[in-house]
């Protein structure tokens, strides 16, 4: 690796996930930040300022990122050229502007790592869970080849709440066994939902039946992240059906999922499924990279676990945690599967995505 680090942007630098890419890239050894980009209401001020009593890390500012002025993410002019990439992680109130905005960086020849839902269903960009998918880059010449780009280009993560349970069924489908049905219950943390979130009152006491768009991103984007690489872009994988009910519980970070599984013919034993996942690794494994967790699904036998506050940290926040797989009476199984929704979910997850495209050679 090069003893220079690369330079990255952070678009949205300001919200929960621009704040969680500025705690987790304090030490990384290939990128360091040089740009943080937000709202016209941030811009044109130190990153401290802008950013105020919304820092939510349990870090203080670290100090190569705290006096960068904040620059509005439509301003172009002020984007320094040495900027290699930039993740984001805007909320717009418009998605439509979102994806505009995403392709322009790209167009202008930086290519963007994006957490947001904009760009997911843009059939020529690829989503990538890396230990499942890290064939998907293949679209990305396809892209650039669609849409006139030379040189950036547009690359997403899923939602966060499907990354508890992809990786385990994903594990189970690769050693041959068909998964035909699921249905999932999320139980979803609450800085899922940005700052400042949901009202305390809403939430304190309380569950929230319901938030918005999510059951359709855990029932769609499961397809996408298991589809092929085809002439156009992905073709969604067609063969399983999914049902979820998403709710919003008071827990701080991880997002818990349960899920019942009906496989298609072959079903496995729980025996065989416990050595499956925990014997799982893939290509960012393979590769060394350094986000990548060691074992990228932990199964636990304790009958009460994972929880959200002991097991949502494992491996740097990194590991999917899985336990309380039992047979179920009406599909084959169900277990509950835990991630860290902020790390895993978004940013840690973009960053894993960063480094593979890097030593694929796509961050020249
Ligand atoms: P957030 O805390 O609300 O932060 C939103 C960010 O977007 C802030 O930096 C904000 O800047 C910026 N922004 C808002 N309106 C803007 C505008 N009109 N122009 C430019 N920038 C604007 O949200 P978040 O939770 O970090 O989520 C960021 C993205 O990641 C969203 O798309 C979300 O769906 C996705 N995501 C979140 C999670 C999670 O667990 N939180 C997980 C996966 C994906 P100002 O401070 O200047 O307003």
């Amino acid at each position: 690796m090069p003893s220079e680090k690369i330079k990255i942007g952070i678009l949205g630098a300001t919200g929960v996930v621009g704040q969680n890419y500025i705690k987790l890239l304090k030490e990384h050894p290939w990128f360091k930040i040089a740009d943080v980009a937000a709202s016209h209401r941030s811009a044109d001020k130190p990153y401290e300022e802008a950013v105020k009593e919304k820092w939510q890390m349990s870090i203080e500012i670290p100090k190569e990122v705290k006096d960068l002025i904040v620059r509005d993410v439509q301003d172009f002019n002020s984007l320094k050229s040495n900027i290699r990439f930039v993740f984001s992680a805007m909320d717009l109130p418009q998605k439509e502007d979102t994806k505009k905005i995403e392709f322009k960086y790209a167009k202008k020849g930086i290519p963007v790592i994006s957490n947001s839902s904009a760009n997911r269903w843009t059939a020529d960009v690829p989503m990538i869970i890396p230990e499942i998918n890290h064939s998907h880059t293949e679209i990305i010449s396809i892209q650039q080849k669609n849409r006139g780009i030379s040189k950036g280009f547009v690359v997403v993560k899923p939602n966060c709440s499907i990354q508890s349970y992809m990786t385990p069924i994903y594990a189970l489908e690769v050693n041959g066994f068909k998964v035909e049905k699921l249905i999932i219950t999320t139980l979803q943390a609450v800085s899922g939902a940005g700052y400042p979130g949901v009202p305390s009152l809403d939430m304190v006491d309380n569950i929230v039946p319901y938030i918005g768009g999510e059951e359709e991103k855990s029932e769609k984007e499961p397809l996408k992240v298991l589809g092929k690489v085809g002439e156009k872009g992905i073709i969604n994988n067609d063969s399983i059906q999914i049902s979820a009910t998403c709710t919003r519980v008071p827990v701080t970070d991880g997002h818990t999922a349960c899920v019942n599984v009906k496989f298609k013919n072959k079903i496995p034993t729980k025996e065989e499924i416990i050595k499956i996942w925990k014997e799982f690794k893939s290509v960012p494994q393979e590769l060394d990279l350094p986000f990548a967790p060691k074992q990228p699904i932990i199964y636990l036998e304790n009958v009460d676990r994972p929880q959200p506050r002991k097991d949502r940290d494992n491996d740097k926040g990194m590991a999917v945690t899985v336990g309380r797989l039992r047979k179920d009476n009406v599909f084959d199984y169900k277990f509950v599967a835990l991630s860290h929704n902020t790390i895993r979910g978004a940013a840690g997850g973009a960053i894993l995505n960063a480094e593979l495209l890097k030593v694929k050679g796509f961050l020249k």
